[in-house]
């Protein structure tokens, strides 16, 4: 409640800046600067450049350098309170990710185990993919709260190749309409190559993450416009989609594309053949579009914006702008799911399990529902045409962390679930093995022992596996725990140790084994 004589809103305020210098001001100090904030914020994933902290931004590095300190008088002037909701969230790591560094941490440790992973080689259907330094390798991500990180080399922009189809396929469906869209091409996977001569047994391309499919989609992208209109539609559609930052355009590639396009021109052709265009389809016009889509250049920061939107189930987590309709960005993770990494599609849905798609430049990015975008690039190539490093990632990331589609299937604690603070973590671990001492289960507890669980791990009430064991007199456990456990007398938040437990029960054998057990170790 707001003291006699203070305004309400000002009395809010001036407690959100309270917490804000708190959580930041470090101990000794009664000072913090523009820099101490946005360094704690760096740490929770939120960038300084981030556009949904620049009033704070602004004022704060108005008038004075981002080093001077301010008390928090000072700072409370300064702090907009546009910008205080998302600064306490982070600051109370309450984001999807509340462990960011731990998260970051573990991230890069991945990117760095992929990075011997130097077999396969560079696409060299074009000399401009060809002459890309092979070494390149880049990878970021973005969380559906905005959290961002990148490693290695981040601001070196590639062209999206074929990864623009799952974007021009959502285009398309925003534009026209799912109906529309799949009276011109299917959703099943094709099991064959890429740019296979193919079709289903309708006439009709087999889904939209291959060379036929995509054709199809550029086709039905704002079809009867001007085709500079069609470009600058797709073009503003990128832009939204990574946060306001335009998308580039690689003209040698795009002349290059033109130039060794045989394949494409025979799909399209034979695409016209069986009638699956829309009526009045210009194909030249059509694969010029296309073409020009292969050629949109940008970096991983960028491409990890973007699929983030999509983890976002279509608004961009940094400026909150609806760029495709939840229902589109449903269709499309399904597609990129079932086919978007080439011939590799099936066994990537079934090792990695997360929507993804890749590009003959050594493109891929994932989407994880509800949690991330990610953006891979590394240009060597397997035979599949898949980024040799970007499978190992993404095969390596399932390992780590959960998820895989379907990680929640089973009970693997190794798995991390980000989303979930280390408390969070210790606390489910405590639970889990003092929920299986108290049934004497010595199997589950060798297997969480085995995924890496602590023994001596405390639940809230200081509770550990040894009080659960010896209260509920099992004596195999006790005996199990005696040999693994570092603590023999752990107190709990009653002042009870597990000999206290086991007297109160009446086990008596189980108290004196402690206590032997404790007057060995002494
Ligand atoms: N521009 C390439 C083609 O149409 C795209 C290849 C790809 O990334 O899969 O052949």
């Amino acid at each position: 409640m707001a003291p006699d004589g203070v305004n309400l809103e000002d009395h809010r305020r001036d407690s959100f800046s309270a917490q804000i210098f708190d959580a930041v001001v470090t101990s000794g100090k009664t000072t913090i600067s523009a820099d101490d904030l946005f360094a704690a914020l760096r740490k929770a994933g939120l960038k300084r450049s981030d556009r949904r902290l620049s009033e704070t931004r602004k004022a704060l590095e108005r008038d004075k350098a981002a080093s001077a300190e301010m008390d928090l008088e000072a700072f409370s002037k300064r702090l907009a309170p546009e910008n205080t909701a998302l600064i306490l969230r982070a600051l109370r790591g309450d984001l999807i990710i509340p462990d960011f560094a731990d998260y970051k941490h573990r991230m890069e440790n991945i990117f760095e185990y992929c990075r011997d992973f130097d077999g396969g080689g560079v696409a060299t259907y074009i000399p401009q993919l060809a002459r890309v330094n092979p070494e390149n390798y880049a990878v970021a991500a973005c969380t559906v709260d905005g959290q961002q990180f990148s490693f290695g080399d981040d601001d070196e922009s590639y062209c999206v190749q074929s990864t623009c189809k799952p974007i021009n396929y959502a285009i398309a469906l925003d534009g026209v309409g799912r109906h529309t869209v799949h009276r011109h091409v299917g959703r099943e996977p094709s099991g064959q190559s890429f740019n296979e001569l193919t079709l289903n047994d309708n006439g009709l391309p087999h889904n939209p993450m291959i060379n036929a499919g995509a054709i199809m989609c550029a086709s039905l992208i704002k079809p009867h416009h001007p085709l500079a209109d069609r470009f600058d539609h797709i073009m503003s559609i990128w832009r939204s989609l990574g946060g306001g930052r335009n998308a580039g355009f690689d003209n040698s590639v795009y002349l290059s594309e033109k130039a060794t396009a045989d394949r494409n021109f025979a799909l399209a052709y034979f695409m016209r053949e069986k009638g699956a265009f829309p009526a009045d389809t210009n194909i030249m016009e059509t694969l010029d579009f296309y073409f020009q889509c292969c050629s949109i250049t940008v970096d991983v920061r960028q491409m990890g914006v973007i699929a983030a939107t999509l983890a976002n189930g279509g608004v961009c987590p940094l400026t909150s702008q609806r760029v495709f309709q939840s229902e589109t960005v449903k269709d499309c993770l399904s597609l990129m799911y079932s086919c978007g990494m080439y011939d590799f599609s099936g066994e990537y849905a079934f090792t990695v399990g997360i929507p993804a798609k890749s590009g003959v430049s050594g493109a891929i990015f994932l989407v994880v529902p509800g949690v991330c975008g990610i953006a891979l690039w590394s240009p060597r190539l397997d035979r599949l045409g898949n980024s040799v490093r970007g499978i190992e990632f993404s095969k390596r990331l399932v390992e780590v962390f959960a998820f895989h589609t379907y990680a929640n299937m089973v009970n693997d604690h190794r798995l991390i679930d980000p989303r979930k603070s280390n408390v969070e973590r210790n606390r489910d671990e405590a639970a889990l093995l003092c929920a299986a001492a108290a049934r004497g289960d010595i199997g589950e507890v060798r297997r969480l022992v085995a995924a890496e669980a602590n023994l001596d791990a405390a639940d809230y009430d200081g509770r550990t596996p040894l009080h659960l064991a010896a209260s509920e007199g099992a004596e195999a456990m006790v005996d199990f725990l005696i040999e693994h456990c570092a603590c023999l007398d752990p107190v709990d938040r009653w002042g009870n140790t597990p000999i206290d437990d086991a007297k109160r029960r009446g086990a008596d054998t189980v108290a004196s084994k402690l206590e032997n057990a404790i007057g060995q170790r002494n």
